[in-house]
């Protein structure tokens, strides 16, 4: 059989537009979306007369500034529907986030939505490399969460033969990976690393019983340092990508496996703006804010700026691959992920960092947050690897020694180092849970 792996763009009109025509095609996209929403939204409508704003004030893309933003208040506000421009009966499908605290929050589509949604994923996982003649083992979850159902339509207008596995089961993960000689591999980052572990341990070899040559990998954050250890260990060439159920789910943006340097965004269809979260004025190019989006196509749910809580920066300058749509970097966490020990802010993503650059550990770790007396104290836990288990006491107190100092240079932290042994720490089958704080339980 030849494969063709010819790398495609799937929207070039848009994907390698000039710039000017991108953000004229925004700001049309821009006053559509106000009007409509203005019109339709009565919760939007309010929120705009409270400031005296009219759909006709948006003249130019700046203007945008001048609307309120879109938090997971309002949809809590107006759980389930009370953000929607059309009644429940109209709508295609409706999916929900996780909702960890309280209600979830509710999303909905068209019959047109879905439709943009599918083309969005399409793009997405073209630009991650995926061809017609690709096999594709989808193990997020399906289900209310969005990633299961957003990757399998985009995937099969793609071209691509779909295996809808669904999250769990690491034996029926491998075995259609054996027997169906799976291409692709989609999970969380944290899931891929577990089936990276999993095929070491039960002797799976590259090439014999694994044929993968694509991970797309998104739905949290991860470090470029457990990218290198899920393509040495999976052997595929892994992308990351982004999304939320508040913008539509996956294909908000994702990586080029050309390049694999930073995350394109779909902007004729996304209005980013990134901004300092305290100030809430727009910082510089280049520079990490959150991240704020208006998508500027959907008729069940238009959002207007949507305050996505993640922190990232936005470059518009072109990729190697050839497109010239803006790219994010790699997301560092959610506002409200951020720890605050002894006054110091840490994302779990930078200690992440320093584990997966040093030798001896495993891309399992837990950050466990506890309060003695007043004094708060972060413990890093990490599970070592099997070579460095079977090592001597003192080798492993050195790797204990190196940690500590290495996450105090980068946080300006004291923690507490705890190496565990191989295959302790719980694995996650979908979004990892990095941090266990016990502040609050005491
Ligand atoms: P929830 O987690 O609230 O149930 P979603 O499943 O829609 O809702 O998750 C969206 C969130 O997941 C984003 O706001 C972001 O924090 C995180 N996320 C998604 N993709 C990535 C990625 N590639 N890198 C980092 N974080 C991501
Ligand atoms: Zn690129």
């Amino acid at each position: 059989m030849t494969t063709n792996l010819t790398h495609k763009i799937w929207a070039p009109a848009w994907e390698c537009a000039d710039r000017g025509d991108i953000r004229a095609q925004q700001l049309a996209r821009l006053r559509e979306t106000v009007a409509y929403t203005y019109r339709a939204v009565p919760h939007y409508r309010a929120k705009m007369d409270a400031v005296g704003l009219k759909p006709s004030d948006i003249r130019c893309l700046d203007d945008i500034r001048l609307l309120p933003y879109t938090t997971k208040t309002d949809f809590h506000q107006t759980y389930p529907f009370g953000l929607f421009a059309v009644p429940p009966a109209e709508l295609t499908r409706i999916h929900s986030s996780s909702g960890t605290t309280g209600k979830p929050t509710v999303v909905g589509y068209t019959k047109n939505d879905l439709e943009t949604w599918v083309e969005l994923v399409a793009r997405m996982v073209s630009l991650a490399g995926v061809v017609a003649s690709d096999i594709a083992q989808i193990s997020f979850g399906y289900g209310m969460f969005t990633g299961g159902f957003g990757l399998h339509y985009g995937l099969e207008r793609a071209g691509a033969t779909v295996v809808p596995v669904s999250s769990g089961n690491t034996d029926r993960q491998f075995m259609f990976m054996e027997d169906f000689r799976t291409t692709v591999f989609i999970s969380t980052p944290s899931y891929a690393a577990y089936i990276g572990e999993q095929a070491r341990l039960r002797g799976l070899e590259l090439g014999k019983q694994l044929h993968l040559r694509l991970g797309l990998f998104g739905a949290e954050p991860w470090t470029e340092g457990m990218r290198t250890r899920i393509e040495a260990e999976l052997g595929v060439s892994a992308t990351d990508n982004y999304g939320m159920s508040e913008l539509c789910g996956p294909g908000v943006s994702g990586e080029c496996v050309i390049a694999k340097d930073g995350m394109h965004l779909a902007e004729d269809l996304f209005l980013w703006e990134v901004i300092d979260p305290l100030t809430e004025e727009p910082v510089a190019e280049g520079e990490i804010g959150e991240l704020i989006v208006t998508p500027l196509w959907k008729e069940a749910l238009p959002i207007i700026r949507y305050r996505t809580r993640d922190l990232t920066a936005v470059t518009t300058a072109p990729c190697a691959c050839g497109r010239t749509s803006a790219r994010m970097a790699r997301v560092r966490g959610r506002t409200d992920d951020m720890l605050i020990i002894r006054g110091v802010n840490v994302f779990p993503t930078q200690i992440e960092h320093v584990l997966m650059e040093t030798e001896g550990t495993s891309p399992h770790y837990l950050l466990v947050v506890t309060r003695e007396g007043a004094l708060d104290t972060l413990e890093v836990w990490v599970e070592v690897s099997e070579r460095m288990f079977s090592e001597s006491f003192s080798r492993m107190t050195v790797l204990r020694d190196l940690l500590t100092k290495k996450i105090h240079s980068v946080l300006g932290l004291s923690v507490k180092v705890k190496l565990v042994e191989p295959q302790t720490l719980e694995r996650s089958q979908g979004k990892a849970k990095r941090v266990l704080d016990k502040r609050n339980l005491e």
